[in-house]
């Protein structure tokens, strides 16, 4: 049974990860500092014991603390190869995300997402543990690219979080480049995540205002918000709403099985950059619509001005990810909006 360090696995791709790891029988260290989570995430993985093992509280370990902090990841790998357990790979999904804070808060963007991933790598290498998987994002592509956006599409972020993403790419590459000899890394970019895990016992569970259209929508189905605005209605697309390529949380769970596969059967390269995307687009009115019909209720939304630095169409060319990976995206907006639907009507404040 090979450990997998999770960091930011209270979150809500982390824990959908860390699901789709049980299965695939990883032990699992998750560390995270709770800023944007709650331990309920963890605490109910262990009680459900959805797996139905009798062994899953020795599969699991928690450990709160900070990225940041060089002298608590020292003692998480410690305590790890104490018990026998070294890390051998670390899927990185600790971070900040939200744009808007990104642009107020620059410097915390900075500390957490690029220097706390340098911190982690660097306890890494003292460990001699060199397998990283990092959780990029959709977000660093150029707003003047058409999609579908291929890997190496042109890069121009338009916020702080998408620069601190491409800055932790680019310091991977480099670290790659000059030691080759030890490093195994693969960069997935996100393009949008939605849905939750099809239980209703896992999904995204914002602490504040959701930022995101879907826990928005999720939140206005459950009565929580008044009504879902729709930024802007004169987009050059065939209903006038933006689009987007939504994909399952469990899809993009099971991307990373599959990164880890990659690296395990040998890596023939060593630094790899991969879209995790569907390669469809999905209409923000296409998706309140089948969000209405899969879950047969009435979402009441308006329209309002656009979205500053907005994008009218943004979806993936998955190829890469299908060839090099030998994954692919299998729900479908059908799925999200159920899984999706299940999970806020089941916890509507949330774990
Ligand atoms: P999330 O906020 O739910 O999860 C991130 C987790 O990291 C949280 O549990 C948070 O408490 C933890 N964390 C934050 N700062 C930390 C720190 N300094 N030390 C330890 N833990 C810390 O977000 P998510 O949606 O699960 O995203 C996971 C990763 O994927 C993030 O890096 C995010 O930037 C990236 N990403 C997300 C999306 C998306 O749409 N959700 C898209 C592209 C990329
Ligand atoms: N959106 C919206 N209302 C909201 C949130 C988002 O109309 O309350 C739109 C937004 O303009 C975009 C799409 O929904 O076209 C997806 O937005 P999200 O922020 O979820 O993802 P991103 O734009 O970062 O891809």
């Amino acid at each position: 049974m090979d450990t997998v360090l999770v960091t930011g696995g209270a979150g809500f791709i982390g824990i959908h990860t860390v699901i789709a790891l049980l299965e695939k029988k990883y032990r699992i260290l998750i560390i995270d500092s709770l800023i944007n989570s709650s331990k309920k995430s963890i605490e109910r993985l262990i009680s459900k014991n959805l797996l139905k093992k009798e062994s899953i509280n020795s599969q699991i370990i928690f450990i709160n603390g900070d990225i940041r902090d060089v002298n608590f990841l020292r003692s998480v790998f410690k305590k790890a190869s104490k018990s026998g357990h070294i890390i051998k790979y670390v899927l990185h999904f600790a971070g900040l995300k939200s744009i808007s804070d990104s642009i107020l808060f620059p410097d915390e963007y900075w500390e957490v997402n690029v220097i706390g991933t340098k911190r982690l790598l660097k306890v890494m290498k003292e460990n001699n543990c060199h397998n990283f998987v990092f959780s990029s994002s959709a977000t660093v592509y150029s707003l003047d690219e058409k999609s579908p956006l291929k890997e190496n599409s042109s890069l121009s972020p338009n916020n702080q979080y998408g620069y601190t993403k491409l800055a932790v790419e680019k310091f991977l590459e480099g670290l790659v480049h000059d030691q080759e000899r030890f490093w195994r890394i693969v960069c997935l970019r996100y393009f949008n995540p939605i849905g939750a895990h099809p239980s209703g016992d896992f999904g995204e569970s914002p602490l504040n205002t959701p930022n995101n259209l879907f826990p928005y929508l999720c939140q206005v189905a459950s009565k929580k918000r008044k009504k879902l605005y729709i930024f802007g209605q004169n987009w050059p697309t065939s209903d006038g709403t933006c689009i987007r390529d939504y994909i399952h949380i469990m899809d993009l769970a099971e991307g990373h099985i599959a990164a880890i596969d990659y690296i395990k059967s040998g890596a023939k390269e060593p630094f790899l950059i991969i879209n995790l995307g569907t390669g469809l687009g999905t209409s923000v009115l296409e998706l309140v619509k089948t969000f209405e019909n899969v879950n047969n209720l009435r979402i009441d939304y308006e329209f309002i001005e656009r979205r500053e630095k907005d994008k009218a169409i943004v979806y993936a060319d998955p190829n890469f990810a299908k060839r090099i990976l030998n994954w692919e995206a299998k729900r479908n907006i059908f799925d999200m909006c159920k899984d999706g639907w299940n999970w806020q009507k089941k916890n509507p404040d949330g774990y």
